[in-house]
């Protein structure tokens, strides 16, 4: 499809430029379906971020105040440039995060769409004028907010720097961004090919380095809003700082989605979807259908069916076109899936299929995990209640459409529900009830760039996508004008 190179860089980009960090400290990425190192990787330290955030300050007000047809022309030059970079993007995203090649393709296309749509989005924002007082003109302006720091998790590297940095740039911000620590390399191809498209100096910088160093920093540094995905855990303590300052976050954190089909569902569907849904990156998503509520009148014959199919799945090298599940992300990420499997069955919970790790042949060290199917699983179980982040889905019967309702809602997460049925005031009723920030009928995991989701209860704080994710990205001002000669009297 492509032909054209890029030279992987293991530097920090700040302000334009690739460059050491300033203790000249680093740290290795590994190959999880290896297990062996790819590159080491400049570890940006406070001082570096600091110059990073300063250096993005500096370039912003020239950047807000281009014409929306420059901003826009940049952001679209880079959809081209990552669609026509596309093989090697997604080259580096597999090798660094263990997805299997061609989920990887997929997802480079899917990253450039977000930069198109977002392009000229500043066009689309509309500001109010407000009816007002005899001989005033009342009026809204929407104005960027300055400096954002973005910080991303491992498990869609390339898609979220899609998700975050086109809406945050278009509406006239600068960005500062630090990838994971386990992935960071397409973050910094893409800085170079941001850089080609004309994006000035400052305006975007890369920061890699661990979270309790790097990542701290960039949120206590002067950013005026921090843009965050990744665990609940370090969302809580990234709302904290911020609200010691007062500072605008959005948090897009974890998740424990209920999938829940019913007995009228088109079950091929349902069964391709569930097992989707809890499969695709080897279940490493926040909106993973990792409880699956199976109507009892079927649930044998359904989940026979599940376990069957999880067992024909192709679990091996990311880089073979044909594989479906590829490596999981690190040895810690194996010994979160294990720990938990192991918490599943003392607790009483019943395996048919998995809970073991898989050996490939000529990747005896590469971290490969079998896809896991639970049954006599109980709501309050640790494997129903906690994001595994792998392969693993907790079975729950229900027999009535309150009930499934009431299970799908216990958990301490909101982010996704999926609903299986052919009832359309089944449908709609349980779209109501559901507490969750996006609810799909027959389908699971859809996401675009026009089209807004944010999480609930402890799966998140703001919005990300649509008209609803730039304007985020703002502050809203009220503008008074007095048109007349009335003069203020006491
Ligand atoms: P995951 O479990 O998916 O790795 P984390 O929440 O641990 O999710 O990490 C997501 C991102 O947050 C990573 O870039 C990580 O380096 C960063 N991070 C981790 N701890 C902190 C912290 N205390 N402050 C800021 N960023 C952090």
């Amino acid at each position: 499809m492509t032909t054209q190179s890029i030279t992987a860089e293991n530097r920090l980009f700040i302000g334009g430029d690739f460059t050491e960090a300033s203790d000249g400290a680093t740290f290795e990425t590994i190959n999880p379906a290896t297990g062996r190192p790819i590159t080491d990787v400049s570890h940006a330290t406070p001082l570096d971020v600091a110059e990073a955030v300063a250096k993005a300050r500096a370039a912003q007000k020239q950047w807000e105040s281009e014409p929306l047809s420059v901003r826009a022309k940049v952001l679209r030059r880079t959809a081209e440039l990552i669609v026509s970079h596309a093989d090697q993007l997604a080259t580096l995203e597999s090798t660094d995060g263990g997805k299997p090649i061609s989920d990887c393709k997929a997802q480079v296309l899917g990253t450039a769409e977000w930069f198109d749509f977002f392009a000229d989005v500043s066009a689309h924002l509309r500001s109010d004028v407000i009816p007002s007082f005899p001989d005033h003109l009342n009026y809204t302006l929407r104005q960027p907010l300055g400096v954002v720091g973005t910080i991303t998790p491992w498990n869609y590297p390339l898609p979220l720097y899609g998700i975050k940095l086109p809406a945050a740039l278009a509406v006239g911000n600068a960005v500062v961004l630090k990838p994971a620590e386990q992935t960071p390399l397409t973050a910094l191809a893409l800085a170079r090919l941001m850089a080609e498209a004309g994006l000035p100096d400052g305006v975007l910088s890369v920061v890699p380095g661990l979270g309790e160093t790097t990542g701290a920093a960039l949120v206590d540094a002067d950013v005026d809003m921090v843009s965050f995905t990744g665990s609940t855990e370090v969302g809580r303590k990234i709302a904290a700082r911020a609200g010691d300052r007062l500072m605008k976050v959005t948090l897009e954190l974890g998740g424990k989605s209920p999938s829940i089909v019913f007995a009228d569902a088109d079950l091929d569907i349902a069964a391709a979807g569930a097992l989707f849904t809890f499969c695709v990156h080897q279940g490493q998503l926040c909106s993973a259908g990792s409880r699956l509520l199976v109507e009892e009148s079927i649930r044998e014959e359904f989940v026979s069916r599940l376990v069957t199919m999880a067992e024909d799945l192709r679990v091996g090298d990311p880089a073979d076109e044909a594989t479906q599940l590829g490596a999981v992300m690190s040895q810690a990420q194996m010994d979160r899936i294990e720990g938990f499997v192991a918490s599943g069955i003392d607790q009483g919970a019943r395996p048919l299929t998995g809970a073991s790790r898989k050996v490939v042949e000529g990747l005896d060290n590469g971290l490969f995990y079998t896809p896991t199917i639970f049954e006599d699983v109980k709501v309050d179980m640790e494997i129903a209640q906690n994001e595994i982040f792998g392969p693993v889905l907790s079975v729950l019967p229900f027999s009535s459409d309150e009930e499934a309702v009431e299970k799908a809602n216990d958990v301490l997460y909101g982010l996704a529900a999926g609903i299986w049925t052919n009832d359309l005031r089944r449908a709609h009723r349980f779209s109501r009830d559901v507490d969750a920030g996006i609810v799909y009928v027959n389908t699971m995991n859809a996401l675009a760039p026009w089209s807004p989701y944010s999480g609930w209860k402890q799966s998140g704080l703001g919005v990300e996508g649509g008209i609803e994710q730039a304007e985020s990205f703002t502050k809203l001002k009220t503008v008074w004008i007095n048109l007349g000669d009335q003069v203020p009297t006491l």
